[in-house]
């Protein structure tokens, strides 16, 4: 999806303007990559027809690139779709019963352990977790290790009872013991089968649970979207859990299952750790299967603050090779009002290794006012050509900055790597398409 998404941009940076070819060639290319990213066939058609009609349908603004304009557009429907906040859990009047479902392996147990832990810790609840698991042997006792990891309380096992007489059991002590939640932890299978599914659909009209979450596997892909549209007939979920986030899945499961329930993912499982639980954060995961780092929110700041003369004054001088000293100084300027140089690289995807040599040449907030007033003492054929500035120079520079011969030293290296970097950035169609004509 990765390279091929950013392969489609790429080709859009580099147009003029956003030609309704131009579009319907991208909305191809995406579809494919979707597609790849193993979400669901309907709802790639769906996505990729909503975006095109608001591809069409919107002016490309001015200052930024078309392709820019389709990513922020692209963004905005994935962010649409998976939901538009992160979705808390609804819990209602005590004991609150969370009911949890999937297939066997999409890490239920695992996820009611997470969950009791993440709901005791933080919302200073009292939490009970039972297992109604009776199909796999030693399943009970894997979740009782668990909520004693989580340092929750869990049901004691009585060995031969079945999953509705535990349920009883379970509803039972939570009312007497005053317990807020009640995780019911359930038996899954391979794939599903109707034993499974009556035996759950009795469990809920048992509990009447205020949260029936469907937990799967981020990497079943395709799969993924059938056991969403299949649990969710029989039981009716309310949520979904998205585990094994840490792996390589895109997410492109996170967006067919919301698409073929309609209901909010929820949670997301992020290792194997009792406290790799967060929070779903629709944005965080639309960047992930565009892979495109911020380039939304870089694009938004950017239109916001950048200075489009001085911007496109410098963009020709780097095209020129040109990059002097007073271009220095613009371009700190433009680096302070948009939050420092980490800032920015921060938002960029694929640019790690530029970043990291930033982080070791120490380029911060402070040094970046230093820096300007060190290129303000200087003479305009100073600013116009480095080479001229000898020692003699240096001196008087320093002492017209109120910084040291160091100072100026680090700022005029500090210029070559900018110079280096530029011309990497070029190379790698970076700062330049990204900021557009703008830049
Ligand atoms: P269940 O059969 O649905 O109850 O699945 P389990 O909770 O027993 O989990 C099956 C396996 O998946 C276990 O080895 C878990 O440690 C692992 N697992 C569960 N959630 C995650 C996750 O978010 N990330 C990773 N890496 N592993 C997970
Ligand atoms: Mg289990």
């Amino acid at each position: 999806l990765t390279t091929r998404l950013t392969g489609v941009f790429d080709r859009l940076k580099r147009r003029g303007a956003l030609s309704e070819s131009d579009v319907a060639e991208a909305m191809r290319e995406i579809r494919i990559a979707l597609l790849e990213a193993d979400v669901a066939l309907p709802v790639v058609k769906d996505f990729v027809a909503k975006v095109r009609e608001r591809a069409v349908g919107q002016e490309v603004i001015k200052s930024i690139t078309p392709g820019q304009m389709v990513v922020k557009i692209v963004h905005d429907e994935l962010v649409a779709i998976l939901g538009s906040e992160s979705s808390e859990l609804r819990l209602g009047s005590p004991p609150a019963v969370v009911l949890m479902a999937g297939l066997q392996g999409s890490g239920k147990t695992t996820t009611s352990a997470k969950l009791a832990r993440r709901l005791r810790s933080r919302e200073r609840r009292k939490v009970l977790l039972a297992s109604l698991d009776t199909q796999r042997p030693a399943a009970q006792t894997q979740l009782e290790v668990l909520a004693r990891q989580s340092e929750v309380a869990s049901l004691p096992i009585i060995p031969g009872q079945g999953a509705l007489d535990i349920t009883r059991r379970a509803l039972d002590t939570a009312r007497r013991e005053g317990y807020d939640v009640l995780i019911l932890d359930t038996a899954g299978r391979l794939s599903i089968d109707d034993a499974l599914m009556e035996e759950l659909a009795a469990v809920r009209d048992l509990a009447r649970p205020s949260e029936t979450l469907l937990v799967a596997d981020a990497l079943t892909g395709q799969d993924a979207v059938n056991t969403a549209r299949i649990f969710h007939e029989r039981i009716g979920i309310t949520g979904i859990v998205l585990t094994r986030m840490d792996g390589d899945a895109r997410g492109g499961a996170a967006l067919s299952m919301r698409h073929v329930t309609g209901q909010p993912i929820k949670l997301v499982g992020t290792g194997e750790k009792l406290d790799a639980l967060e929070p779903f954060h629709p944005e965080r995961i639309a960047s992930r299967i565009l892979d495109m780092g911020d380039v939304v929110s870089l694009v938004e700041k950017a239109a916001e603050v950048v200075d489009r003369d001085e911007a496109e004054k410098l963009a020709k001088k780097l095209a020129k090779g040109s990059f002097d000293l007073s271009d220095l100084r613009t371009q700190l300027q433009q680096m302070r009002k948009m939050g420092g140089m980490k800032g920015i690289l921060g938002k960029l995807p694929g640019i790690q290794k530029v970043q990291k040599q930033l982080e070791e040449a120490n380029i911060d907030e402070k040094l970046l006012v230093r820096q300007c007033a060190i290129i303000d003492s200087m003479t305009p054929a100073e600013r116009r050509n480095a080479d001229l500035i000898n020692a003699s120079r240096k001196r008087r520079i320093a002492a017209g900055s109120g910084t040291t011969v160091q100072d100026v030293n680090r700022l005029l290296k500090q210029h070559r790597q900018m110079q280096d970097m530029m011309k990497r950035m070029k190379k790698m169609g970076g700062l330049q398409n990204l900021f557009g004509r703008g830049l």
